[in-house]
């Protein structure tokens, strides 16, 4: 099968044709980073007008690619939530008109699922059950995969997420705006022995991660004036990549047998992040699987992928179907304080 794939929830807009053996036929994306780089940080209506004007030749183009039509492909798959809902109701209803138009089914994907099966996507090897590490701009979770749309959250952030922690970091060190890929450059260049900072909840009995305490100590570091940019940034990476391999541990000890271990979500294309956790994976006697530095962030190969998997066990969604600001992965999942889904 082939499926045509929508991804609008935040500030990237994209398109990308994808065939159930796994073959990207054509994508595009379109990133507002520019747009949103006077403000620090995405302005939820900008992006909506963006989504807007690129939206529709972005769809064109990916067809024309592909040398296709809508009559090509067997159903149209776009992210209804969780994200700004501006974004996501300009990609969903756009889905839901082609869908009409073209007859063909429509399938409502979960943009966190779509960062969660991205793996299987990238990796025909990959088998359900896996523990994964959903690191991304507004999340921070340790779930197990146990099939598309079961997931079990075992793990989540108390407050900030890990891409949110690299973005505000970012920014206190004058790297602009998007933060995580200018830090990771940065930390090349320092020295992560070198700025003490904390590793919250390390140890901790519970399952869960924080890292607010981090990006204030990563603030006060800056505003001491005793240390090097790149030493903060090479030991604020440290610091969070500790955090990430004591919290997969612990998960790791406490979940069943799984088939590997996998990384998805922006955070993900991040190198020393990826490093770490294959080493955690060795120890552990398990595979490492990690995306695609292209495929971690935000993208519509994996929404098309999404629908794909969605597809082939018989499922589409009514024309109706709401967008959904707020879509947790695993609703059965307590609420933390202060976290996000
Ligand atoms: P969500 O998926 O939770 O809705 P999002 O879609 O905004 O959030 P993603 O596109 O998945 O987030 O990820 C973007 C985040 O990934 C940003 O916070 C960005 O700084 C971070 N990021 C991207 N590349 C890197 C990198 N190399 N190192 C660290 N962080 C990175
Ligand atoms: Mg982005
Ligand atoms: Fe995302």
């Amino acid at each position: 099968s082939i499926v045509l794939g929508i991804e609008s929830s935040c500030d990237e807009t994209a398109a990308a044709l994808v065939t159930s053996d796994r073959v990207i036929l054509a994508q595009h994306i379109a990133s507002q980073d520019e747009v949103h780089r006077p403000f620090g940080g995405v302005v939820p209506e900008i992006a909506a007008r963006a989504h807007v004007e690129r939206l529709a030749p972005l769809i064109a183009a990916t067809l024309a690619d592909a040398g296709m039509s809508l009559d090509d492909v067997d159903a149209i798959a776009a992210t209804a939530g969780p994200g700004l809902i501006g974004g996501v109701m300009v990609g969903l209803v756009t889905a839901k008109a082609l869908a009409m138009a073209a007859d063909k089914p429509l399938i409502a994907v979960n943009h966190l699922e779509g960062h969660a099966l991205s793996p299987r996507l990238a990796e025909a090897s990959l088998e359900y059950p896996y523990l994964l590490l959903l690191v991304s701009g507004g999340h921070c979770q340790i779930l197990l995969v146990e099939d598309v749309g079961k997931f079990r959250r075992l793990a989540t952030t108390i407050d900030d997420a890990l891409g949110e922690a690299f973005d505000k970091s970012a920014k206190v060190l004058g790297l602009g705006y998007p933060g995580g890929p200018a830090l990771e450059r940065l930390a090349l260049q320092g020295d992560a022995k070198k700025v003490p900072l904390p590793r919250p909840l390390k140890g901790s009995q519970e399952p869960h991660f924080s890292f607010a305490g981090l990006k204030s100590a990563v603030l006060r570091a800056k505003q001491s004036g005793e240390h090097e940019d790149a030493d903060i940034a090479a030991s604020f990476q440290q610091a969070a990549i500790d955090c990430l391999l004591d919290r997969s541990k612990r998960a790791l000890a406490k979940v069943g047998p799984v088939n590997a271990l996998v990384v998805a979500g922006g955070v993900a294309a991040n190198k020393a992040i990826r490093a770490a956790l294959e080493g955690l994976a060795a120890q552990h006697g398990l595979p490492f699987i990690a995306p695609p530095l292209t495929l971690c962030t935000d993208n519509a190969a994996m929404i098309a992928w999404a629908g794909l998997e969605r597809l082939a066990r018989g499922q589409s969604d009514p024309l109706d179907v709401a967008a959904r600001p707020r879509w947790p992965l695993d609703p059965e999942a307590e609420t933390v304080r202060g976290a996000g889904v």
